[in-house]
């Protein structure tokens, strides 16, 4: 039942609950064979990860999940098979953490001002040693009873046109997928189905994507499991004639993405980003 490969997850190099090595290790009790660890805007995990998935006997792929902007709006891109310490990728994620200190801070200076005093602190200690995401305010949101769960503290304060929304200083979509691309990796559109839009948007931005080097999106995502689903997804993979990837998001126990491995089985006519991996080194 379990996929055997999971090309998108998290941990508390970003904003997953599992270090590094405990997500490898739950990979493996998953049956995963091959994980990739995509963590928001950083390569930092990845040096644990390996290690761990030496010992565990599985094969990991360098990756991460790179915020964008297209548009005016944010999207995540993918990066699979990276050679993590390529410079130009480096200074570039420098570049992302100074963004998300700063877009940190402001949405919990205006969550303060709100009234949500201890917000900063909260989401700080729920970080560790990661930058801060919208997911430790909401956990923070949550564990100090300010809300009942993780989609009430999105509705409620952390997703666009609400009081603790920033809009992040992200990097330009196009300028993004170079960065994968320089540094030997292949760039995946995330969760398609992610990001609100329509069937027309979605298709201008695979047109822009594809435009600007992009070579695989994501088919069977954790976070759109339905069968209509994948198969919407499907139809856009064929036509765009991308590579197909797969990955449940998961991001933790105690979160409410699915579980490793936990994602959908990829329509078996669709060529998987997989093959194309070994060639780049990955
Ligand atoms: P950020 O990149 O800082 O904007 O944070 C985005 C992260 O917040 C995502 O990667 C998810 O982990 C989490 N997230 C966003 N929306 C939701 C939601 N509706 N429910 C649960 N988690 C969410
Ligand atoms: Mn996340
Ligand atoms: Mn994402
Ligand atoms: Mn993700």
């Amino acid at each position: 039942m379990s996929a055997s490969h999971d090309l998108h997850c998290h941990s508390t190099a970003s904003d997953g609950h599992l270090t590094p090595a405990a997500v490898v290790h739950r990979a493996a009790d998953q049956g995963v064979t091959t994980l990739a660890l995509t963590d928001h805007d950083t390569v930092a995990g990845l040096g644990d990860a390996q290690a761990a998935a030496s010992t565990a006997g599985i094969r990991l792929i360098a990756g991460l999940e790179l915020s964008v902007l297209w548009q005016g709006r944010t999207f995540h891109v993918v990066g699979l098979g990276v050679d993590s310490g390529e410079p130009g990728l480096q200074d570039g994620l420098a570049r992302m953490q100074r963004a998300r200190q700063e877009r940190g801070e402001a949405i919990g200076e205006r969550l303060e001002r709100a009234g949500l005093s201890g917000a900063r602190e909260g989401a700080r200690e729920a970080a560790g040693t990661a930058e801060i995401t919208r997911a430790h305010y909401a956990r923070w949101l949550v564990e100090s009873g300010n809300v009942r769960g993780y989609e009430e503290a999105f509705k409620r304060y952390l997703r666009r046109g609400r009081v603790g929304y920033v809009h992040g200083d992200w990097v330009a979509m196009e300028e993004g997928i170079e960065w994968i691309r320089r540094a030997g990796g292949i760039a995946v559109l995330a969760h398609p189905l992610g990001y609100d839009l329509t069937g027309a948007w979605i298709r201008r931005t695979l047109d822009a994507f594809t435009a600007a080097g992009g070579e695989a999106m994501e088919v069977a995502c954790g976070t759109s499991p339905e069968p209509r689903q994948v198969q919407q997804l499907g139809g856009w993979c064929r036509r765009y004639a991308l590579l197909a990837s797969s990955g449940s998001d998961f991001h933790g126990p105690g979160h409410p993405s699915r579980e490793i491995g936990g994602a959908p089985a990829l329509p078996a006519d669709l060529p998987s980003v997989l093959e194309a991996l070994p060639e780049r080194g990955g």
